[in-house]
């Protein structure tokens, strides 16, 4: 039986049964919560990390590689991967020495170190683009660029995607609603209306985008060339390239926050497709996972930040924080990007990601489920709908908590790591043939527990 009521009834019943096994394999993780309470709330330095939804939360001792190990000596294979910032694997070595190297050497001194040229030209040789400015995350590196935008064209609004996700940046906190750009609900502590500034539009839709732009007074698109962060919606043949177009014939800047679609191949869809945007941003793994994020820009750009800086008085630019660009930082990088971030690594990951899709397929094919799945070169999502998702508003319905939660609580309890609040799969350079193929078993296990009624 696979209608919905059905499936919902076997996943609240499943949800109970591993929670309660969650609990009974891990007495210390249990034991330290309290403790952790005590001055943390909910046990944890982030409340995201409260997203996990099980009992308590999974303390860990380690991670390395594909594999992340827990107080109880619990062992699982990792395909979170920390939500990207461990894409090509925790603790890489040529990363972890480099850390450790460059640690003897000083962590921070708002100087450049000796790293700074070689950075620039690993960049430049990856992506494409000149120029680059180096920030402590994503969040901040978006903030950036829009910063700039506004300054060099001179317009107010930034245009996002709805059921986009940037980071820790008001400006892009919008949805639509009943065709409007609001404030996105969810939104803590927001005084200011959001939708001042930003207009909100249907990804896959370049109608709508040239309505916004034809306003002129849009200085910037941001998006992922695919939303990542709802689902997974994918763009449809053609609607980059408009993309592209659109800006340039209304005067807008284009921003590419490649941050989670790095994914896609070597140099991401930037680098790979050799595209031109104005602005693209990359967190997360571009340090192997040390706090760190880059922005590239064109020529043209970096002379008009040049013309801005001239006419503004010194200092306080609203751009940068002290840590930024820190020579732990640029170490971590130069290794990453030299050593790490390699065509070899990739064509391992996504080899494997290929396989691991085509197994999910016929999980889905052969009990005759109305779900797919998506990738995105190393990044796999499985999607509760029967067809690939055109906007954030089909990507909304798509989702069901209920459905997830038993399925990442059945994985966890086997040794399998998911991301929390969608059904995201990342394979690494580290990640092993065998690991993909404990997952697809594991989830074809997970399936039948959902849809076998005799259970
Ligand atoms: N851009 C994208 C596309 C992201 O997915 C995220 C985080 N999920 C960010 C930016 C922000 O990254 P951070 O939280 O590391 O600042």
């Amino acid at each position: 039986m696979t209608d919905h009521e059905s499936l919902h009834r076997r996943a609240h019943w499943l949800i109970e049964t591993e929670l309660a096994a969650y609990a009974a394999a891990r007495p210390n993780s249990e034991k330290l919560a309290p403790l952790s309470r005590r001055h943390f709330p909910g046990g944890v330095p982030l409340h995201w990390m409260l997203d996990w939804e099980t009992p308590f939360p999974l303390s860990i001792v380690s991670a390395q590689g594909a594999t992340i190990e827990d107080a109880d000596g619990n062992r699982y294979i990792d395909f979170c991967l920390g939500d990207s910032g461990a894409l090509f694997g925790h603790s890489p070595p040529a990363i972890a020495q480099a850390i450790a190297d460059q640690a003897q050497r000083g962590l921070t001194a708002m100087l450049p170190s000796v790293d700074v040229a070689p950075v620039g030209e690993l960049l430049f040789e990856r992506f494409g683009l000149p120029f680059w400015q180096v920030t402590a995350t994503a969040s901040d590196a978006n903030r950036g660029v829009i910063r700039w935008a506004r300054a060099i064209t001179g317009r107010p609004k930034i245009l996002v995607f709805d059921g986009g996700y940037h980071g820790q940046v008001d400006d892009t906190f919008v949805s639509l609603r009943d065709g409007q750009t609001v404030t996105r609900e969810s939104l803590v502590g927001q005084v200011q209306d959001t939708a001042l500034h930003a207009v909100c539009v249907p990804f896959n839709d370049l109608g709508a985008v040239e309505a916004a732009l034809a306003s002129g007074d849009v200085a910037l698109i941001l998006t992922e060339p695919a939303l990542t962060n709802t689902a997974m919606v994918l763009p449809e043949p053609g609607f980059l390239d408009g993309l592209f177009a659109l800006a340039r014939r209304h005067g807008a800047l284009l921003c590419l926050d490649e941050t989670h679609t790095i994914s896609t191949a070597l140099g991401g869809h930037t680098g790979s497709a050799r595209l031109k945007p104005d602005f693209f941003v990359l967190g997360k793994p571009v340090a192997g996972g040390l706090p760190a994020a880059v922005y590239g820009f064109t020529a043209e750009v970096e002379a008009a930040m040049q013309a801005v800086l001239d006419a503004k008085p010194a200092g306080y630019s609203g751009i940068g924080t002290t840590l930024s660009g820190n020579l732990l930082a640029m170490a971590a990088i130069r290794a990453c990007l030299g050593h790490v971030m390699t065509e070899a690594a990739y064509a391992h990951m996504l080899g494997l990601a290929e396989r691991l899709a085509e197994g999910l397929e016929i999980l889905i094919a052969t009990r005759n489920l109305p779900w797919s799945v998506a990738r995105l070169g190393a990044r796999v999502e499985l999607i509760f709908w029967p067809r690939p998702l055109r906007d954030g508003a089909e990507a909304r319905r798509a989702i069901d908590h209920v459905l997830e939660r038993a399925i990442h609580l059945f994985l966890l309890n086997r040794g399998v790591l998911l991301t929390p609040f969608h059904n995201m799969m990342l394979i690494s350079p580290m990640t092993s043939e065998h690991d993909v193929q404990t997952l697809i078993h594991r989830m074809g296990d997970a399936f039948d527990a959902i849809t076998d009624d005799s259970m």
